[in-house]
């Protein structure tokens, strides 16, 4: 390819997202990966109603994914449960079908696809690479996921400071008892500091992931299954679950999700999209609705202004996440501690309404 009108760094829904849109407007897109194969990422894997329909925009048979269909949300914490339908229905897919589903959307509406190449640095429009490469371009898009990168420092808020989030994941494996424990529903059990989401995916398999302080982890010594079996000790609900989990299968974590950090700066040529331009916390918050949503806006931008459209984008897009972030900060928070998320529970019980409205707020307006 000569030299590319536009390099996206990082192909996860953002990036490929992204790279679906600038290719289709004819600019001539190189999409950098640094994994060479695509893998699973950890991520809860429920795409709402929205998020689907944003897919079928971008040229993905949403139905051809082959995930679960989701109807309703269940939370539990302690004692507690409700169940509420959900508006539309969603869809439970595992981030392998899904980064696999758009990163062949890419390459076919024309995006070029390098794997393996590791961005280390970027410089006024140029991108440094692991293997010392340099690539140049007039346009940048940064989607390089939720930690950071070189440069781009992100803070995370300050109740999170001391005990940081991280992120922990283990998928159990296909079975009817599950199956019928599970459904149609997402489950969000709630526990102090974290809580655990559940649903069932393409394949048969059920996704169990978490987002949970470092503190908890610590108090078990520091060994995932040791933090899950005693999770589901004390959450009877959960503990039903993990009946059905394959303890010989790994456990994948990740640390230090900045989850509330969002930016609205950036310089001309730069586009952030998806967690590199905000992580919403995943309890109530969709990050890869918003992955797919800041794709969106930074080529309609890219289209109308060209590369000296970014800052613009960028503040104009912080600003729709301004209503989202303060919603599911403050679920989260309410869900974290072990005073609030049982009342919460019960409110949610009387009043689906209101389940339903935080749904719809917690994605980006105009979405
Ligand atoms: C516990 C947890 C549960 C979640 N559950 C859900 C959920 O159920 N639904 C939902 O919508 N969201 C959920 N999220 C959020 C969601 O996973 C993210 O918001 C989403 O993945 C962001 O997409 P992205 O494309 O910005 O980044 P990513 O999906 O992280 O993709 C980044 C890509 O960039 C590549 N990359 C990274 N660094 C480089 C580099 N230096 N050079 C080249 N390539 C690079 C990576 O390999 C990856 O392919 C959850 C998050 C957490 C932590």
């Amino acid at each position: 390819m000569s030299a590319p009108d536009a390099l996206v760094i990082g192909a996860g829904p953002a990036g490929a997202g992204a790279a679906i849109g600038l290719a289709r407007a004819g600019a001539k897109t190189l999409l950098l990966e640094r994994s060479r194969e695509t893998g699973d990422a950890l991520c809860g894997g429920f795409l709402s109603w929205r998020s689907l329909a944003r897919l079928e925009a971008l040229g993905i048979d949403a139905q051809a994914l082959g995930g679960q269909t989701v109807r309703r949300v269940r939370l539990f914490a302690g004692t507690r449960s409700s169940e509420t339908m959900l508006p539309e229905a969603a869809m439970g897919v595992s981030r392998w079908r899904l980064d696999s589903a758009l990163q062949a959307a890419a390459v076919r509406a024309g995006a070029g696809l390098e794997r393996g190449v590791h961005a280390t640095g970027l410089d006024d429009g140029t991108v440094q690479t692991r293997d010392g490469a340099k690539l140049n371009a007039p346009s940048i898009f940064l989607a390089a996921g939720k930690h950071g990168f070189r440069g781009f420092a992100r803070e995370p808020a300050a109740w999170q400071r001391d005990d940081p989030v991280m992120g922990l994941r283990l998928r159990l494996p296909p079975g009817a008892s599950l199956d019928r424990l599970v459904g149609d529903a997402v489950e969000l059990h709630l526990f102090d500091r974290g809580y655990a989401g559940l649903v069932r995916q393409e394949d048969g398999s059920t996704n169990l992931c978490l987002a949970v302080h470092k503190s908890r982890l610590d108090a078990v010594g520091g060994a995932p299954e040791a933090l899950l079996r005693r999770l589901g000790e004390q959450n009877a609900r959960l503990g039903e679950r993990l009946i059905f989990a394959d303890w010989s299968a790994a456990i994948d974590a990740i640390g230090h999700v900045p989850y509330g950090w969002r930016s609205g700066v950036t310089t001309p040529g730069l586009f952030r999209l998806g967690d590199q331009a905000g992580v919403i916390p995943s309890l109530a918050g969709e990050g890869m609705g918003i992955a797919l949503a800041s794709a969106d806006a930074a080529v309609a931008a890219w289209r109308h202004g060209g590369a000296n459209a970014a800052p613009e984008y960028q503040a104009r897009l912080a600003a729709r996440m301004t209503r989202p972030f303060a919603l599911a900060n403050l679920i989260w928070r309410i869900g974290e501690s072990r005073r609030s998320a049982a009342p919460m529970v019960a409110i949610a019980g009387l009043a689906p309404p209101l389940v339903r409205w935080m749904s719809r707020t917690t994605r980006l307006p105009g979405d």
